[in-house]
């Protein structure tokens, strides 16, 4: 089958012909419908030999959406033909946190060895994907699994990010979304669904502010020394009640620390390089920082639904596996709009 691979340490990602692999027991072999590609593939990709602990060769892909297609010895419970999204935080299933879906915060998984497709398993971005077991499936139902595949990062790790910050954001509060590209466009309409915040975007391309503003922020503001006293005018001198800095670069977080309201919370979400102290000499009274990762079972489904409900949907780019270079390279270079989506069957 053919495979999108990142096979040299700096080196660019690369089509290549690879065995078709067989279901083992407990397995499910999906042909994939649908593979997104994700800003931490390109952190992944620009890490140094010595940092860099995915294994090579690395089959890219941890948004994927297949079609099941082959069923390894002992499993039940799902049919062939059925249209899937893969839940990618893969955990134990067997611990505390796995046992409530909250896979993505495994106690076991790294000890085990236990890795998400396209993080460490072969990913999505190929023909075909092995997924470890039954419970990594949603059913896709009638959504279409070029335009929802993304909901299974891109859409799930705001929606963890934001259901953990709910009680903050009633009406009359606001939210800000520091970075409005595949996760910040999603999470802007994840805000307008479930909240009662007034939303503020942030980014440093006019583009982006723009997509920011289609898809529902109340403001869309340029991502720069300006910033900060735009916020505190905007919210009457109280600041954000929630700040998701979707970047996670020092200027950004430093932008979100000076914007967060008392009380408020800072949400980390992008791996930007940054850190933020948190203490009486840095953010304000109350404030909490916190740095959520990917999402639970749970919430993948009800990401889902609420793209059923028509309250959310992903800006979609589409290329077929030869272009996937490509798509990277207008994803380092910031020049998407919302997610790039290959489609193997293109
Ligand atoms: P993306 O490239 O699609 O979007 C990034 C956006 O940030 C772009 O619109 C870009 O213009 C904007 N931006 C860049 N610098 C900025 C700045 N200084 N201020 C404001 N905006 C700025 O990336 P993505 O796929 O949406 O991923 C976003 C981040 O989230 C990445 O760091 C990624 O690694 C991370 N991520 C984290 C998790 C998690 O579990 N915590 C999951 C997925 C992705
Ligand atoms: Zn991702
Ligand atoms: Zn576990």
């Amino acid at each position: 089958m053919r495979a999108v691979q990142y096979r040299t340490i700096g080196g660019d990602p690369e089509v290549v012909e690879i065995p078709t692999p067989e279901p083992g027991p407990g397995q499910v072999r999906l042909r994939v419908t649908a593979a997104g590609l994700c800003h931490s593939d390109s952190f992944v990709m620009s890490l140094p030999a010595e940092q860099y602990t995915y294994g090579l060769p690395l089959t890219l892909g941890h948004e994927g959406a297949g079609v099941v297609d082959a069923l390894g010895e002992g499993v039940t419970g799902v049919e062939l033909g059925a249209s899937m999204a893969v839940y990618g935080p893969w955990g134990c299933g067997q611990c505390h946190a796995c046992a409530r879906g909250a896979e993505n915060y495994c106690t076991r998984a790294a000890a085990l060895g236990i890795a998400p497709p396209g993080l460490g398993a072969p990913g999505a971005l190929a023909e075909y994907l092995i997924v470890d077991d039954v419970r990594h499936l949603v059913p896709l139902g009638d959504l279409d699994p070029v335009a929802s595949v993304s909901l299974t990062d891109a859409g799930l790790t705001p929606y963890h990010a934001i259901v953990s910050s709910l009680a903050a954001l009633p009406a009359g509060s606001t939210a800000v979304v520091i970075g409005a590209g595949g996760l910040g466009h999603v999470a802007i309409q994840i805000l307008r669904a479930i909240t009662g915040a007034t939303v503020i975007a942030l980014d440093v391309n006019e583009e982006k502010l723009m997509l920011a503003r289609q898809v529902g922020a109340h403001h869309a503001i340029p991502s720069d020394d300006s910033a900060v006293e735009a916020i505190r005018s905007l919210t009457g001198g109280v600041g954000a009640q929630a700040v998701f800095d979707i970047v996670g670069a020092p200027a950004t977080l430093e932008i979100a620390r000076q914007t967060v309201a008392i009380d408020g919370v800072v949400q980390i979400v992008g791996i930007g390089g940054g850190v933020l102290p948190t203490g009486f000499f840095s953010t304000p009274f109350g404030a909490s920082v916190r740095a959520p990762y990917w999402g639970t079972r749970t919430e993948l489904m009800e990401v889902l639904d609420l793209a059923r409900s028509g309250a959310i949907h992903v800006e979609v780019e589409r290329y077929s596996m030869d272009q996937a270079p490509e798509a990277y390279r207008k994803l380092h270079d910031g020049t998407l709009r919302g997610r790039a989506v290959v489609v193997p069957g293109d």
